[in-house]
């Protein structure tokens, strides 16, 4: 692969040479790896949203899997500060996780996605989080125990319009909102759906549009109440400015990739996170010595190899052994052999410049992005920036 970015881009936040200097000095010495999270990049692309959307327009900060594995508490915390008072979650033990490590703004909200099950509604009450609702069951179940709890329990009712996951049919939809009509302690904050192929406006994704518009209008009409709608994912805020309705839901614009990793980019976001690890031992090989497990690469010259600190116990992932580069001191190097649990090879062919304790970008601003990664390991950014482990330090800049 060419045509990695490897210059640090001038527009971007970089770490300054004080703050590596503190890095250094922590209790245990440098991070071997570690990812810097540049929440000015985070401001920057939210204002790209905004840009698109209008003022008008709310935005749900999607934050679910520790937001894309750069710390739900911090991004959150920074979007309120940028006016952001709606957040999505996965799921409530997501939920109740981010309440214990951030306290959010008393009027921010917070919907996790999943369906519950019944032995989880009680703390969507206790916890202050909105449920997503898609049967019969579960909305009785959460009458009855609101009604015990003597509160109120928000929900937002999922339509399946075409993604074959989760939510009542358009079908069966308007049974499902009378009933919550009649339960007391319930109250409705929302009818949502989610696009199947939101980067293909035509087709089938314009009549999943049809088909939530169906059943929201009949809502509205029958009831004479509006309610908040809302559909659009990143690939939907980008392509369909015709499903934006109340409320957007964008995760992956808000981190700096394009939801399609091999379109150019029609919004200037910038990677949120730069990964990154540690050069820990050098050395020199002869020509035909193998590098790494079952020997899949070896050297067909004399040349230089680097061992860098993070494999795919890291989130490096190892199918992209062999496929990818390494940027070390901004140049880039193939990445060669397999990559294992704790260490990656670099091959430095004949510079002598890299040295021990030199920092590799594994993807981020100054080496090659994340989605340039994920289409060399066959997957999507999505899965490259939710795979970045807990052992890998975050570092907020
Ligand atoms: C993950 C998710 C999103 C965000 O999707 P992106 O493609 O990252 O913007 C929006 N809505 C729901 C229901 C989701 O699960």
């Amino acid at each position: 692969m060419s045509g990695f970015r490897h210059e640090p881009q001038p527009s971007v936040t970089l770490v300054s040479a004080s703050k590596d200097q503190n890095f250094a000095a922590a209790p245990n010495g440098p991070n071997l790896s570690e990812a810097l999270i540049s929440l000015d990049n985070l401001r920057h692309n939210l204002a790209c949203i905004r840009a698109i959307t209008g003022p008008q327009c709310r935005i749900m900060g999607i934050v679910k899997a520790n937001a894309y594995g750069h710390g739900a508490a911090q991004v959150t915390a920074t979007l309120e500060t940028e006016g952001v008072r709606d957040f999505g979650v996965a799921n409530i033990h997501e939920a109740i996780e981010l309440r214990q490590e951030h306290r959010m703004q008393p009027d921010s909200r917070l919907l996790a996605f999943a369906s519950p099950l019944v032995e989880h509604i009680a703390l969507y009450l206790q916890h202050g989080v909105e449920m997503t609702v898609c049967d019969h069951d579960t909305v009785r179940a959460a009458q009855a125990i609101a009604a015990a709890d003597g509160g109120r329990l928000r929900v937002q009712v999922k339509v399946d319009t075409g993604m074959g996951r989760l939510g009542v049919t358009p079908e069966e939809a308007t049974e499902l909102l009378e009933l919550i009509e009649a339960s007391p302690n319930l109250e409705l904050t929302g009818i949502y759906t989610h696009f199947a192929e939101s980067d293909k406006p035509e087709g089938f994704t314009a009549r999943q549009r049809e088909r939530f518009l169906a059943v929201t209008g009949a809502y509205e009409e029958r009831t004479g109440k509006t309610v908040t709608k809302h559909a659009a994912n990143s690939g939907a805020i980008v392509s369909m400015p015709d499903a934006r309705f109340d409320m957007v839901r964008p995760g992956i614009l808000l981190y700096g990739c394009h939801p399609d990793d091999a379109a150019p980019s029609p919004v200037p976001v910038r990677p949120v996170m730069q990964f990154q690890a540690r050069v820990i031992f050098v050395k020199a090989l002869p020509a035909g010595a193998s590098v790494s497990y079952n020997r899949t690469w070896s050297a067909p010259d004399p040349t230089r190899i680097a061992t860098v600190s993070a494999g795919y116990a890291d989130g490096f992932h190892r199918t992209l052994s062999n496929k990818t580069r390494i940027c070390i001191g901004g140049k880039s190097f193939p990445q060669v052999g397999t990559v294992t649990m704790d260490q990656t090879m670099v091959n430095l062919g004949n510079d002598d410049s890299v040295k021990v304790g030199d920092t590799a970008v594994l993807f981020g601003w100054s080496g090659p992005t994340a989605g340039q990664q994920a289409i060399a390991a066959g997957t999507i950014s999505y899965e490259l920036l939710c795979s970045v482990s807990r052992r890998v330090r975050r570092i907020f800049v």
